[in-house]
């Protein structure tokens, strides 16, 4: 279906530049996916999670629409991380917000599996989250 362009993922993270290479990487290795469609907000779980139907939740799913539709992205990343400056909530916090963030896309994209990560500000690597 897709193999005239290869296989994309779709990856929601902060538009921090210290998260975009870990996040990526790990995406393509998760679903085996030749290329990261990336959408960055600063802290995106936080509007995902609290405000699924407001503006900012509106444009990151448009640009879903694009990977997941025109792209036939195989998979959601959600990324959430230490130290940020758009969402500068403890990683608790922050776990609660990806949960929510999980089920709003879900919602949206119910065939597609979606996977919640944080990356520690110690090293900028990527934990997969249950
Ligand atoms: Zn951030």
């Amino acid at each position: 279906m897709s193999a005239g362009h290869g296989r994309f993922v779709a990856v929601v993270n902060c538009m921090d530049g210290r998260v975009q290479e870990s996040v990526s990487r790990f995406a393509k290795q998760k679903f085996s996916a030749d290329y990261a469609d990336t959408i960055t907000e600063p802290g995106p779980i936080r509007a995902l999670a609290e405000d699924p139907s407001g503006a900012e939740s509106a444009s990151i799913r448009r640009r879903l629409d694009i990977s997941v539709i025109k792209h036939q992205a195989v998979g959601i990343v959600v990324a959430g991380h230490g130290d940020c400056a758009g969402n500068p909530r403890p990683r608790e916090t922050q776990e609660i917000q990806l949960k929510g963030a999980v089920q709003t896309l879900k919602q949206w994209f119910p065939d597609v599996p979606v996977v919640p990560v944080w990356v520690r500000p110690e090293d900028w690597e990527v934990e997969e989250l249950g």
